[in-house]
């Protein structure tokens, strides 16, 4: 019911379209949709993706996250990149080494397309292995709609802000995840900590792939020597007792 007394029954494309221009005009700067971005919501909505862009849920350094509704009345999280303010550096550092992306660019949109492209298969490989992570539905330029994690259109909290209430099965999940992802997907997260994991009723949800690496990725094993780090300081915090030898070995095993 939630998102069906938000929409008309009746939304037209035209309409659609005129309310996900509402967004831009009421509630963010028109940075976030310059006209391309524009013209690619236009496209999403006709293709049937998107019906209405319904306020936004993070502004984050480099994307923008909204909550999106479908034609079906469902709710989807839309992820917009700003291309103008990416972090043109840090893009061209994580992908080079990736060997599914050979881009060799110094066009800012291109990159930044590369780069939703990466997020939207780092989604499909590490849901594929069995991490619980956002389904990934499409990308489109510096577009991606994923599964909005969350009830009734409240997002889900980070893990930073509502703590999981058994911190030690949130451990053995997260543990696990990293597991799969490291010999089933064979990614390394690269940016985990509790910033970027959903606490939805309790399960918990990784977010935020795009830096994902391939194992042979030269940073590979850096950073996830960094997301061990991370996981163990955050949990340290909630009292639990573990080590980063003992994830290191979770991890890894065959
Ligand atoms: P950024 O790279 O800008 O930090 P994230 O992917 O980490 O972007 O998302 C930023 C915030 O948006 C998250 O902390 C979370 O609050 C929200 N968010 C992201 N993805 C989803 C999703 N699929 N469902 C619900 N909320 C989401």
């Amino acid at each position: 019911s939630g998102a069906v007394d938000r929409v008309d029954s009746d939304l037209g494309r035209m309409e659609a379209v005129k309310r996900l221009k509402g967004v831009e005009d009421r509630r963010v700067g028109s940075e976030v949709f310059d006209e391309l971005t524009l013209k690619t919501l236009y496209k999403l909505a006709n293709s049937g993706y998107l019906a209405v862009l319904n306020g936004a849920v993070s502004t984050g350094k480099e994307a923008n996250v909204f909550k999106g509704i479908t034609d079906n009345d469902e709710f989807v999280a839309v992820k917009i990149y700003r291309v103008a303010t990416s972090d043109f550096k840090k893009m061209q550092y994580y992908i080079q080494g990736d060997p599914r992306f050979r881009v060799r660019t110094t066009n800012r949109r291109q990159l930044v397309q590369a780069w939703v492209n990466k997020e939207f298969r780092n989604l499909k490989r590490a849901l594929e292995a069995g991490v619980r992570v956002p389904e990934p539905v499409v990308a489109r330029d510096n577009i991606l709609i994923m599964e909005f994690i969350g009830d009734d259109g409240e997002p889900a909290p980070t893990m930073r802000e509502v703590p999981p209430d058994d911190p030690e099965r949130a451990l053995e999940l997260i543990v696990e995840y990293m597991h799969r992802l490291y010999t089933g997907a064979r990614l390394v997260h690269g940016d985990l900590s509790f910033f970027n994991i959903l606490n939805h009723s309790g399960e918990p949800v990784i977010i935020d792939v795009s830096q994902a690496m391939v194992l042979d990725h030269p940073l590979a094993m850096e950073l996830l020597e960094r997301d061990i780090k991370n996981v163990v300081r955050d949990f340290k915090r909630l009292g639990v007792n573990v080590s980063e030898d003992d994830i290191r070995k979770k991890i890894k095993k065959e």
